[in-house]
């Protein structure tokens, strides 16, 4: 079957090819046709190094598609079921699901030291043990999610990362409160989301920061008050808040530079919630008198800070009754063969979403 295959590490291009296998299948797995993936910027930090992760390997976590065949003990889909790939699922058991932070299970990441696929040339792994970029994916029972039959492949593929991340940062981690100030630096698909978050929990204003004007044009369309490029940010602020800082201020870029701005533009009590992924080696500074004087709350929120299978279900409603918009994100649509294109969009900042159609 056909798959994009990174072959290493720091690599620009993928390698579309037809000879790749998807293994792994047996007890417990579930097997599925692709029919939408995502391109989310985690995919192109992976291929650079940024995130850790094996070559060669399959890049996409965010996708939809139908199960094909099901391994014994799987008991909660079967094969036709439409399902969206959890990069993410909990196992339930460990310390982390116990308390109740589920999307802080490791079990799923576990399996990322396992290849999911193999080609001629040896064993091929898959980006945070999934790999959607190929027709056909084999992932742990708890990685298919059922999904509605009004939800169409592409959009579920969003709700399996990127709006999930954005809309749970403002909601369960931030808790944005109705009447606040939002400033969100970085509006791709994750910001974007966040601003649709913040709109729903009735934030007074929002202000989008980007340096792409396509974006910042984006942004005001899914729900920001203004958007401005980021060395206009300094005067938003003054104009907005008084100078006092926002209420709160999304980071999502994952970059200490930015992590750096968003807390400086957070008023004094206010919350920093960093959602951007970062690097091991980019060390974000708070001096000690700051960090104890203006009682800045850092708040980091991985995967959308909530429990996972939950925050699906709250997207799926809020885009069903109108109140958030996510066929407006996909700005691009390619097929596989179209891939480097995709991810050269991605890179300069046009998309806001790319779908790819397997
Ligand atoms: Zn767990
Ligand atoms: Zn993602």
């Amino acid at each position: 079957m056909r798959a994009a295959v990174l072959h290493e590490i720091g690599q620009d291009k993928l390698e579309v090819l037809d000879d790749v296998e998807a293994v792994g299948f047996g007890p417990g797995k579930v097997k599925i046709r692709v029919r939408a993936t995502g391109l989310c910027h985690s995919d192109l930090s992976a291929m650079s190094g940024v995130l850790p992760q094996p070559a060669p390997f399959v890049p996409g976590h965010e996708g939809a598609g139908e199960v094909t065949d099901v391994g014994d003990g799987v008991t909660g889909v079967g094969p036709g079921d439409r399902v969206l790939v959890c990069w993410l699922p909990a196992c339930g058991a460990c310390p982390s699901c116990k308390r109740g932070q589920t999307h802080l299970c490791l079990a799923g990441l576990m399996n990322a030291g396992t290849p999911n696929f193999k080609r001629p040339g040896g064993d091929v792994f898959g980006f945070a043990g999934t790999g959607t970029f190929a027709e056909e994916v084999v992932v742990d029972a708890g990685c298919a999610v059922p999904i509605p039959d009004d939800l169409p492949y592409e959009v579920a593929a969003l709700i399996g990362c990127g709006v999930t991340t954005g809309l749970g940062a403002a909601i369960n981690t931030a808790r944005v409160e109705a009447g606040s100030s939002v400033a969100v630096i970085g509006c791709g698909g994750v910001g974007i989301s966040a601003i649709q978050g913040a709109r729903v929990q009735g934030a007074a204003q929002i202000v989008a920061v980007d340096p792409v004007a396509s974006r910042r044009e984006a942004a005001l369309r899914f729900g920001a008050t203004e958007a401005v490029a980021p060395d206009a940010l300094a005067d938003a602020k003054q104009r907005v808040t008084a100078g006092e800082g926002f209420d709160y201020v999304f980071e999502v870029v994952g970059r200490a530079a930015t992590a750096r701005t968003a807390y400086e533009t957070t008023r004094r009590g206010g919350t920093l919630c960093v959602v951007g992924a970062g690097a091991m080696d980019d060390l974000f500074q708070v001096n000690m008198f700051e960090l104890f004087f203006d009682e800045k709350r850092i708040l980091p929120s991985m995967y959308g800070g909530g429990d996972v299978l939950r925050s699906y279900e709250r997207a799926v409603a809020l885009w069903r009754a109108g109140r958030i918009d996510l066929e407006g994100l996909i700005t691009h649509r390619v097929r596989l063969n179209g891939i480097n294109d995709a991810l050269d969009q991605m890179r300069t900042g046009e998309a806001l979403r790319t779908c790819v159609e397997i």
